[in-house]
């Protein structure tokens, strides 16, 4: 048996048939850039994610390096987030001239700890970055809380939580700005490269679309500085039909998360809970003390696993510079040791599901240390 970790595959042919017309016409109008099929697009996850606005930009760190500059974030800020994220997170930081500092995550949930968001301000935080991490929406109204009275913009980084809820509101919807990654493995992914960002702010909406072409809303008149970071029209066509399927998906993957969960119980790993929020299962995370062994036990057994992420953002040598060594944040830091994210995607079977809860209790009694004993 061959359990894969992802399988892009099964989506590509299902959607080979509907897609392959809207390419041809794509090709046949050579409209490859701003075609009527981006705004078809913007406007409908505009409407999915229930924000009055969202623009299509050319990844998911763009959007939140974007995001951070019509926010007017920049040189001399100070700019809070998660230490366990993808490093595109910090980069966009970076990238907008701004300080990145790091605070730990709640461990329960993988979110970033509002506690430590609010210790770690000063005068000059301009902003936070929740991380919708694995797909769950962070602790979001303490967080809103905590910038209403510290006078701080909210950035959401729902790059991995496409159509997530959070007490009746989606995941991109609750901050001032939502950014989101269409890269290929995400919940809703493209054929290639793709982002967005949604807000209910019509001026950050307009400042977004002008940094993300070249300053310009009219050809060669350029109002601002910009970049060229736009959603290109095949991919549009990609996310359309993809789009109407994203709910779905999603409900197929909370299946296999559930599925995972009651298989998992007693058995020694520890699952992640469901804190307070809706979640997408962008990746389903199991933690286990051997972590090494059990790879190797079900890679035997023809299972795939990942590690989202075997270092903490303070500890890879890009973020050497902002001198946290080990002991800085030590959730972050234990998660990163032992997490094991399990095969999920929406065409995964209840029996392939099956088979890899079995081969984690078969590898737990083959590696069982005194603490992964079940009780
Ligand atoms: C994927 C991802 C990004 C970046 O998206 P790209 O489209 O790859 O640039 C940012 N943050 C998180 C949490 C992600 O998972």
């Amino acid at each position: 048996v061959e359990v894969p970790f992802l399988d892009l595959k099964s989506q590509c042919q299902v959607l080979k048939a509907e897609l392959a017309p809207q390419f041809d016409e794509v090709l046949s109008s050579a409209a490859f850039i701003q075609g009527p099929q981006v705004a078809r697009f913007e406007e409908a996850f505009a409407r999915y994610c229930g924000t009055k606005h969202a623009i299509g930009v050319a990844n998911g760190t763009d959007a939140l390096h974007l995001a951070l500059r019509a926010l007017g974030v920049g040189p001399g800020d100070e700019v809070i987030t998660a230490a366990n994220t993808f490093v595109a997170t910090t980069e966009a930081i970076t990238a907008a001239g701004a300080s990145v500092v790091l605070v730990d995550m709640d461990p329960a949930s993988y979110t970033i700890d509002p506690n430590q968001v609010e210790a770690a301000i000063t005068p000059r935080t301009r902003a936070v970055i929740p991380v919708h991490l694995y797909g769950q929406p962070a602790e979001m109204d303490a967080i809103m809380d905590i910038a209403r009275r510290r006078g701080l913009r909210v950035i959401e980084d729902a790059c991995q939580a496409h159509g997530a809820w959070y007490k009746g509101h989606r995941a991109g919807s609750i901050g001032d700005v939502g950014c989101f990654s269409f890269y290929p493995g995400k919940n809703l992914g493209a054929y290639g490269d793709a982002g967005g960002v949604t807000t209910n702010d019509d001026e950050i909406a307009a400042r977004l679309r002008l940094l993300a072409n070249h300053g310009s809303k009219v050809k060669y008149q350029h109002e601002i500085e910009g970049f060229n970071s736009r959603l290109d029209t095949l991919q549009a066509v990609v996310l359309n039909a993809k789009l109407a399927r994203l709910d779905a998906w999603n409900d197929a993957r909370r299946a296999r998360a559930a599925q995972y969960a009651a298989a998992l119980e007693r058995s020694g790993v520890t699952t992640q809970r469901v804190v307070n929020s809706d979640h997408v299962w962008h990746l389903y995370v199991i933690q286990t003390e051997a972590r090494d062994a059990m790879i190797e036990a079900l890679k035997a057994r023809g299972i795939a696993t990942g590690i989202h992420y075997p270092y903490p953002v303070h500890l890879t040598p890009a973020y050497a510079y902002l001198g946290k060594g080990p002991g800085s944040y030590p959730h972050a830091e234990r998660a990163a040791a032992r997490i094991l994210s399990l095969p999920m995607f929406p065409e995964l079977t209840e029996e392939q599901a099956d088979y890899v809860a079995k081969a984690i209790r078969e590898a737990v009694a083959e590696v069982a240390t005194p603490e992964q004993v079940p009780v």
